[in-house]
């Protein structure tokens, strides 16, 4: 190769070099997950909302897995964020948060270990997500005897619409059996105070207590791993938002979380108060 040829490749490798995504050396699964320790009996998770790419994890390709799913739930991770916020100022405390950063096309941590990653790589990051949730899940058991956990997520299906999803009454079995189903559809349960801001609500609030949930969405691994018919005596609900209630334009998934934190404090004040500091 004459020394002319070299000249012009070294420049055509400086200008490549830029290109080539900087080795993540110092960057910790932790990192990629967004963990709040709270003060109130509320525990808020948003695991589908994340767009960072997972350094030498490769894209899940979800062979045998059913519902597969490597869409995130834009916006939601905004939603949990603002949520957090709003809360703050209306009771004057802090909820738990843990909100995933990475890309749920590379993890899905609504799923079981065995479903939810493809290479070992992974494992780091999905307990970077269970552990400080569990951590929650505990600390409020400890603290409260009880709280409530909100697993954020959006669909696209019914798209003015938020769907419940709590396994038909499974994932909040200890707030069913104290103050009965009003308290999930009821006036001054969550749902009941977003509907009557003007929310559309799946099944409706006022639908008989057995209205089953829709089947896509009657909530995953995190409201069944943590919700209140296991040890951890967290009642869950997983709320799925639909894409307009999550728009960016005017702040749109802003004034979601606006609504949600007000719905959560009336909540709170209802139900939540009493229990043991
Ligand atoms: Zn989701």
């Amino acid at each position: 190769m004459s020394r002319y040829l070299f000249a012009p490749l070294l420049l055509v490798a400086i200008a490549l070099a830029p290109a080539i995504p900087a080795a993540p050396d110092d960057a910790k699964p932790a990192d990629f997950v967004v963990v709040q320790k709270g003060t109130l009996p509320i525990i808020v998770s948003a695991p589908h909302g994340g767009r960072k790419k997972v350094p030498d994890v490769p894209e899940r390709l979800g062979v045998g897995v059913a519902q597969f799913a490597t869409v995130l739930d834009a916006n939601t991770d905004l939603i949990a964020e603002r949520f957090s916020v709003e809360l703050e100022k209306l009771l004057n405390g802090k909820p738990w948060l843990v909100i995933a950063r990475f890309e749920r096309k590379y993890l899905d941590v609504n799923r079981p270990r065995e479903q939810s990653y493809e290479s070992d790589k992974a494992k780091p990051y999905y307990d970077a997500y269970h552990e400080p949730l569990e951590a929650a899940c505990k600390a409020v058991k400890t603290k409260f005897g009880r709280g409530l956990l909100l697993d954020i997520h959006g669909q696209g299906e019914f798209r003015d619409s938020i769907c419940r999803g709590t396994q038909n009454g499974k994932t909040v079995t200890l707030l069913k059996d104290r103050d009965g189903w009003a308290a999930i559809t009821g006036k001054r349960s969550v749902l009941g105070h977003l509907q009557r801001s003007g929310y559309k609500i799946l099944p409706s609030c006022e639908a008989d207590q057995k209205a089953k949930e829709e089947p896509k969405f009657t909530g995953g691994h995190i409201v069944g791993t943590y919700g209140s018919h296991t040890g951890y005596a967290i009642d869950a609900i997983q709320l799925e938002f639909g894409t307009f209630l999550r728009d960016k334009e005017k702040d749109k998934y802003a004034t979601t979380a606006k609504d949600l934190a007000d719905a959560v404090a009336l909540f709170h004040d209802e139900y939540l108060k009493d229990a043991k500091k």
